[in-house]
């Protein structure tokens, strides 16, 4: 009935997630408040670990994307899911690191990683560091040269592959500030001198061409792409990259619009172009990565929310306000992002009033939907608004000093706090008198 099956309607006439009562959720925690499916998000890390299994007789490993949604709790669960990491700052992976993550299955991204942070990464004895930029290259390798060490790194690659997708989460394209462009020869120079470097030690070439992606041929070219590219360093340097990253991207679901592919079809696709071209290029099939954010967390998740002010502009529109917003869901602002929004109280009835759903934030952009159908509101009843595990409480921000929600994990009608609340201590925590 709605979007995802870990939501469900109960007798009550309220919307369950993992078997819990939303309504009982948003008065035991207060609202807003981030509610995440443990069982959607396990079972999920393991399809992606059997299609490796299935696909690639398992050599490869899924890094669970953390920026999607980084805490300790779900490094955990991807640690016990026997997934890997991708981090993209010294936050990230200070979190993996405090929840016991295995270092030597971290990757760190990010096209600026600095000084501080890439020393932190070489200290951790982390897996792996992907070069994005000839400055970053040197830098990584003389600081590894200063600790007396060798670094294993990945080179992030542009394959010019264009996704379908928003151009604020397009990446692979020759104009995007993330990693060595093929076209123009700055990818092939920087290997060859990856190569010479005496502390760094190249296993890897990685790409990621972009997010909420639903078809398969960008990603199935895009390891065509990869895999020719390692068969020219082979035939113009002698040299074997042994390892692939093909980066993560994979859709879901946040409206009945959208049509998500079973993950296992990309995950064959892509694997049947990486063997034939190693078969054509005469190279060792590489031990291969993905690297899913969104699709691991995205649709486990819901945020609650109690109607506030219901305001009705007459042949204009129907503002409904929530007592969160832009802090804790910046995605309608930044991408106009589609959701589905459920009055959580009347999950029974049919939605058939058109509102715009507001934030408390000063901003007039400050939306969390426009023009959606939901069942007719009142004050202090409560909203869902669905698929916002993923980009909701990692973007989260404390404008207007509005301390960040909670994150609840709920399991076969059992829930478990696994991120506390901000307090108004918390926000001045760091705030020194005059
Ligand atoms: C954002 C990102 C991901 C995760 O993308 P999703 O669309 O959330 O799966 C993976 N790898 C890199 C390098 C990224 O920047």
């Amino acid at each position: 009935m709605f979007v995802n099956d870990c939501l469900n309607v109960n007798k009550k006439g309220h919307l369950t997630i993992g078997g819990c009562d939303t309504v009982e959720l948003a008065k035991k925690y207060g609202t807003p408040l981030y509610v995440l499916d443990e069982n959607v998000i396990r079972n999920t890390c393991k399809a992606y670990v059997d299609s490796f299994k299935r696909h690639y007789d398992g050599k490869g490993l899924p890094l669970y994307a953390s920026k999607a949604l980084s805490c300790k709790a779900l490094c955990e669960i991807a640690k016990e899911e026997k997934m890997g990491l991708d981090v993209v700052s010294g936050g990230e992976l200070y979190t993996a690191i405090s929840a016991g993550f295995p270092v030597e299955k971290i990757h760190f991204h990010g096209n600026n990683k600095t000084y501080d942070e890439l020393c932190f990464a070489v200290d951790s004895n982390i897996g792996k560091i992907v070069v994005d930029n000839l400055n970053e290259l040197e830098t990584l390798d003389s600081i590894c040269a200063k600790k007396n060490r060798v670094q294993k790194i990945s080179m992030r690659i542009k394959p010019g592959v264009d996704a379908h997708t928003h151009s604020f989460i397009k990446t692979g394209q020759i104009d995007s500030k993330f990693g060595f462009a093929l076209e123009t020869g700055e990818a092939i120079d920087a290997v060859k001198e990856a190569i010479e470097l005496k502390n760094v030690e190249l296993t890897e070439l990685h790409c990621h061409i972009g997010s909420q992606i639903f078809d398969i041929e960008p990603f199935v070219t895009a390891a065509e792409v990869m895999m020719d590219f390692i068969g020219t360093i082979k035939d113009e340097t002698g040299y074997i990259v042994t390892e692939l990253n093909l980066g993560g991207g994979f859709g879901i679901k946040y409206t009945d619009k959208d049509n998500p592919t079973a993950y296992d079809n990309y995950m064959k696709a892509v694997s049947n172009a990486v063997h034939a071209k190693a078969e054509e290029h005469g190279l060792p099939v590489p031990f291969v990565y993905i690297e899913p954010g969104r699709s691991i967390v995205g649709e486990a998740g819901i945020t609650l929310y109690t109607v506030g002010a219901v305001k009705t502009i007459p042949r204009v529109r129907t503002y409904v306000s929530i007592d969160g917003g832009m802090c804790d869901n910046i995605r309608y602002a930044l991408y106009q992002s589609e959701y589905t929004v459920v009055t959580a109280n009347k999950a029974d009835l049919e939605p058939d009033f058109v509102v715009t759903i507001a934030g408390k934030c000063c901003e007039s952009g400050d939306l969390i939907q426009e023009n959606t159908k939901i069942v007719e509101p009142v004050p202090g009843d409560t909203l869902a608004v669905l698929s916002t595990g993923a980009y909701n409480y990692s973007m989260s921000s404390n404008y207007n000093r509005i301390p960040k929600p909670p994150i609840v994990l709920v399991n076969n009608g059992s829930d478990k706090l696994i991120v506390r609340r901000e307090s108004y201590e918390d926000l001045i925590k760091n705030d020194l008198d005059l």
